[in-house]
């Protein structure tokens, strides 16, 4: 797991799987941790990785959005409050135990073995946070803004005096913009642009997945992924992936939007 410093109150580290990011943020004694890494010896080394850093106690865990690899920061601070936008918070509702049985199968598929099962706390202890909205943190404030496409849950939050945005599946350097089951292309395209004005003032942008961007990097992705989009829309297989996202992994995104942009027509 990498840790960086983008701010004196804003620590990123990215996993080894997947390159999922996890963002400690700090204002005053309050410090809250936003999504989190996948593998169980960086779950663990977090406590230690943000005391050594001089940041309070975690109290509060935001979620970016409901898939699995984004929900494990119970593992890292059990007792802490989850934050999640409304949408969140629906689809966990709606899909009763859908994370923990996705979270098995990775685990079975890749022999890794947790101290337990995951626990999201009992469902009126989860906090529904109203995205576009506020959210407090010591004497500062988080933006949230709402992030669905990717899938059709999801928040963005913008750090307005680190100018840090924190966007969930989006602006990745090492993913194409991913269309899964119930997520959306003109959705996606549509969180992109609501984005974009952020990016502008941003000075780093912490993607799900991948390392952080500085603002040009991002908005030269988000470019990218606007014209990756447009073109998946019009014309389907033949849309031309990114330059530099062009993996099979990637290939086999790409084809997956395919069928869901046909299956959505
Ligand atoms: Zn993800």
């Amino acid at each position: 797991m990498r840790a960086v410093g983008v701010h004196a109150d804003a620590v990123v580290a990215v996993s080894g799987f997947w390159q999922t990011t996890s963002t400690a943020l700090r204002a005053g004694e309050e410090a809250f941790l936003i999504d989190s890494p996948v593998l169980p010896a960086e779950l663990e080394a977090l406590p230690s990785l943000l005391a050594q850093a001089a940041f309070p106690q975690v109290q509060g865990l935001l979620v970016t959005h409901a898939d699995w690899d984004h929900l494990l920061g119970r593992y890292a601070f059990p007792d802490a409050p989850l934050g999640v936008p409304e949408s969140t918070a629906a689809r966990l509702r709606n899909e009763p135990g859908a994370a923990q049985r996705e979270l098995r199968a990775f685990d079975d598929e890749h022999y890794v073995e947790r101290p337990g099962p995951l626990s999201l706390g009992r469902p009126e202890t989860t906090q529904a946070l109203p995205v576009p909205g506020h959210c407090g943190i010591g004497e500062r404030e988080l933006e949230l803004h709402p992030a669905d496409g990717h899938t059709e849950d999801g928040m963005a939050v913008w750090i307005p005096w680190a100018r840090v945005l924190v966007c969930g599946d989006y602006l990745s350097p090492v993913e194409i913009p991913w269309i899964s089951e119930h997520g959306s292309a003109t959705a996606y395209l549509a969180t992109l642009r609501r984005l974009a004005p952020l990016v502008e003032q941003a000075d780093h942008v912490v993607p799900g997945h991948g390392a952080v961007l500085d603002g040009t990097r991002a908005a030269a992705i988000l470019g990218e992924d606007v014209a990756y989009l447009e073109a998946l829309l019009e014309r389907g297989a033949d849309a031309p992936l990114p330059l530099a996202r062009r993996s099979g992994a990637q290939r086999r995104i790409h084809a997956e939007n395919v069928g869901r942009v046909a299956a959505a027509v």
